[in-house]
């Protein structure tokens, strides 16, 4: 049972607590607790836009590797997704601001598709980081920091 629910935690995340992120990660008996590392999270993201005779694995794990660490597609038991988005689980570095676009050249063309990552915590409208918010203010210290400091 402790195994089951343990599973099902880990898997159907991302988990939040009054919109922050609850990071989780699995228990290793012999790491000390301080070097454990808890900055990454999986999410489900929606790729929307996509031509349809690329709604597939192979792309699926192509954006999901760019994006992050690709964890695995809904495919909803058919090899091709028919719906209106490709969804795909994605293992992300918190560390990294998320992305909105990617441009991909199909068939010497260039397709800009969009995400939307589902369950999306409490993130930075300005640098696009899960770490911190600044809803109140017009602009983000990190992002000043990075750029101009
Ligand atoms: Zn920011």
């Amino acid at each position: 049972m402790i195994r089951w629910i343990r599973k099902k935690i880990l898997l159907n995340g991302p988990w939040a607590f009054d919109k922050h992120l609850l990071v989780t990660g699995d228990y290793v008996g012999h790491i000390q607790p301080s070097k454990v590392r808890l900055d990454h999270s999986s999410f489900w993201v929606q790729v929307f836009d996509l031509p349809l005779g690329m709604m597939g694995a192979s792309t699926a794990e192509f954006i999901g590797n760019k994006l992050g660490t690709y964890e695995g597609y809904d495919s909803k038991g058919s090899k091709v997704s028919w719906g209106k988005f490709l969804r795909i689980r994605v293992n992300l570095k918190l560390n990294f601001p998320l992305k909105r676009v990617m441009k991909l050249f199909v068939e010497g063309a260039v397709c800009s598709v969009y995400f939307k990552y589902e369950c999306l915590p409490t993130f930075c409208y300005f640098c696009g980081l899960i770490s911190h918010a600044d809803r109140d203010k017009f602009f983000c210290w990190f992002e000043f920091k990075t750029h101009y400091v």
